[in-house]
Order: C-alpha cells, then sequence, then structure tokens
C-alpha cells in the first residue's frame, strides 16, 4: 500500500514548515497518474501522524486531473487510466503534461499553540 510512503512524505513536509505549531489541517494534490485511493491515503496519515505536531489534523485533497499531448499531432486530452495512445493520429509518442504531482499544497495551524511534545 503506497500510500503509507506517501503519508509518511506528506506528514514530514508538514512537520518541518510547522515548526513545532500544533497542525490543524493539511493540504495536498495528487495528480490522478499517482493513483492514490485517497481513503487510504487519509488512514495512512492518520496512523503516520501520531505523535507528531500533526496528530489529530483533517488531511484536505484536491486530485489533478491527468493531461497529455500528442508530440505528434499536439492534440491535448484528458484520461482517466493509464492509457497512452493519441485519440487524435493513434500516435504513441505523447507528453504527460499533468497528473504526477504530489504535493503539500499548504498547511493550517494553531496560532499561538505551544509544542507541548
Ligand atoms: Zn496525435
Amino acid at each position: 500500500m503506497h500510500e503509507f510512503s506517501i503519508a509518511s512524505a506528506v506528514v514530514d513536509t508538514a512537520v518541518r514548515h510547522a515548526a513545532g505549531r500544533h497542525v490543524t489541517e493539511v493540504h495536498v494534490r495528487f495528480g490522478r497518474l499517482r493513483q492514490v485511493v485517497p481513503d487510504s491515503l487519509e488512514f495512512a496519515f492518520g496512523i503516520v501522524s501520531r505523535e507528531t505536531v500533526c496528530d489529530g489534523a483533517k488531511l484536505s485533497w484536491e486530485v489533478v486531473p491527468a493531461r497529455l499531448r500528442c508530440t505528434g499531432c499536439a492534440h491535448e486530452w484528458e484520461i482517466e487510466l493509464p492509457a497512452f495512445r493519441c485519440p487524435g493520429c493513434g500516435g504513441a509518442a505523447v507528453t504527460v503534461l499533468s497528473g504526477e504531482e504530489l504535493e503539500v499544497e499548504s498547511i493550517e495551524v494553531e496560532e499561538g499553540a505551544a509544542c507541548i511534545a
């Protein structure tokens, strides 16, 4: 379940940016091609964040659609599942424009809260 390694990376990033403050919410963006299962990620986040400043934080997310561009005819399209052939000309030389993102977009912290841990 690769959600655990993603959750670890998310928690590490949030902890670094929180600088000792208690985190109340972490907002992440991930591309559809990452094939992240949001429920699994939320579950993993809940476990990985224990005993960190992210403990109890809400995880929210945004899924970035996967967009491809055909190298041959410059056709651009969105895909639901990995299928990398251009529907315009049938070409297989394509560029992934989006869909591989995986980033912590923002975190919210309790202002003025002391680090008690
Ligand atoms: Zn094409």
